[in-house]
């Protein structure tokens, strides 16, 4: 198709022919694209010339901002060279093995062997077979039940899809399986002694070491979390509460999976939130950050002593791979984002906005409709609530998150608009104070509305 296209047959194209991920089919039909055409720093515009500010970064990826002409050179250079190679058969190509061994200097001690994937769910899926195939290596075939967190998400893979816990990725879709299970969530908001920290914190470690003793020790494979939950809301569990989740485990005799497909590169703070709790965990899930959106690449991180035991089990190939694993473009693009990221100055602005974040997120507070406000570096949220002192939820209306998204849209700001109530915030840590202000004054703006 070369004809120019007018904007209404965009739309009505994407209408026949688009299935949009996490969509109601006959609810998109009628509501139409948002059909974007560009960006440029915190900023995006439509085919209708809207522009209106990202507080997203995208879906928490776009960390870097857009237009970072360094990161589309250092693609087409690595385009002309070599557009493709595999990573099967021995073959290697010189941006992966830098990314490799870039990234693996920076992840916490002991995490020093990579496997690139193609986003999220794929990392999180590979994750779980390299987890199956590590107990079968080692002579423990039972041990083959996962655990996660109630409110989690952890991508919509067939495999990974039943570690998530939000109903939307369940309905219809005879998730999860038997061998996925769940505990309560870390939610301080919603906990009986939420003020608590240390409560909180006890009150998983009882549920782990109650769902371990239910399943059988000697059944249980992983734990897996993310160190804040995003897509359930930006759930920001105490201060030390990872760190007793990895002693727990290790007690337990279960590994523990962290996913840091959201709170990787930069987003709370560190390069990896585990960095700020002392954690090493045994597989680390990462993605979005890592490119920053530019091009699509995840990176699945193994603890050294996993690899060894895979390594020395079995001579025979480890049948797990992808076309696309280690895409030199996509690596190329890495590169550059972790070299802006450090050396670019872009981790040291987040830090920085990230205290003009968190003078907005508690001015917020006062609002009549705000029941809690949560945070940690640039990754935040807000909940909505119809009694401040009862905590009773806003509404109890499914399309509240399809209103609030559409309210903010025409106010010129996109956040995250949950079902529950809850707006979302994870701006790109190339943000200045003043867009702050203005992603702020948007929302607040749209609250008032709401009134
Ligand atoms: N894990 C977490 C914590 C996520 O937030 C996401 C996506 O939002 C995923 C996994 C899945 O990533 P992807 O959408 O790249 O497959």
């Amino acid at each position: 198709m070369t004809e120019t296209l007018t904007n209404r047959s965009l739309i009505d194209l994407d209408r026949d022919h688009l299935i949009h991920p996490v969509a109601s089919f006959r609810g998109h039909e009628a509501h139409g694209a948002r059909v974007l055409a560009s960006g440029d720093g915190m900023w995006l515009t439509d085919i209708e010339g809207k522009r209106v500010i990202d507080g997203f970064a995208g879906l928490w990826c776009v960390n870097v901002g857009y237009g970072q002409d360094s990161i589309v050179e250092a693609a087409a250079d690595q385009m002309r060279r070599l557009p493709y190679a595999t990573g099967y058969f021995h073959f290697a190509s010189e941006p992966t093995i830098r990314l490799a061994a870039e990234l693996t200097a920076l992840t916490p001690e002991g995490l020093n062997h990579v496997y690139f994937t193609q986003g999220g769910s794929d990392s999180v899926d590979s994750a779980v077979r390299y987890i199956v195939h590590y107990f079968n290596a080692i002579g423990k075939p039972d041990k083959k039940e996962f655990i996660a967190l109630e409110w989690g998400y952890h991508g919509s893979s067939a495999t990974g899809a039943g570690l998530t816990a939000l109903a939307n990725f369940h309905r219809g879709f005879d998730l999860p399986y038997k061998w996925q299970h769940h505990i309560a969530s870390p939610y301080p908001y919603r906990h009986p002694n939420g003020h608590d920290d240390a409560a909180v914190i006890a009150s998983t470690i009882e549920a782990l070491e109650a769902k371990v003793a239910e399943i059988g020790a000697d059944k249980v494979a992983a734990f897996c979390c993310e160190p804040i939950q995003g897509s359930g809301g930006v759930i920001v569990p105490p201060v030390g509460w990872l760190k007793a989740i990895r002693e727990a485990c290790d007690r337990l005799g279960i590994l523990l999976l962290v996913d840091e497909v959201i709170t990787g590169f930069g987003r709370t703070g560190p390069l990896f939130a585990c960095e700020a709790e002392g954690v090493t965990p045994d597989f680390m899930t990462t993605a979005k950050g890592l490119t920053a959106g530019y091009a699509p690449m995840g990176a699945l991180f193994m603890a050294d002593h996993i690899y060894q035991a895979i390594a020395d089990a079995s001579p025979l190939p480890v049948g797990h791979g992808g076309t696309y694993s280690g895409h030199p473009v996509a690596a190329a693009v890495g590169l550059e984002v972790l070299r802006l990221y450090r050396e670019g100055g872009v981790l040291a602005n987040g830090v920085m906005v990230g205290e003009r974040f968190a003078a907005r997120m508690e001015a917020i507070r006062s609002h009549p409709l705000v029941g809690d406000v949560r945070y940690r570096g640039l990754l935040g949220a807000i909940e909505l609530v119809a009694d401040k002192d009862t905590k009773a939820p806003f509404a109890a209306d499914l399309a509240l998150g399809d209103r609030l998204s559409q309210m903010t849209w025409d106010n010129g700001v996109i956040v995250r608009c949950f079902a529950n109530a809850v707006i979302g915030f994870a701006p790109a840590l190339t943000c200045t104070p003043e867009e702050m202000d203005i992603i702020f004054d948007r929302v607040q703006l749209t609250l008032d509305q709401l009134l």
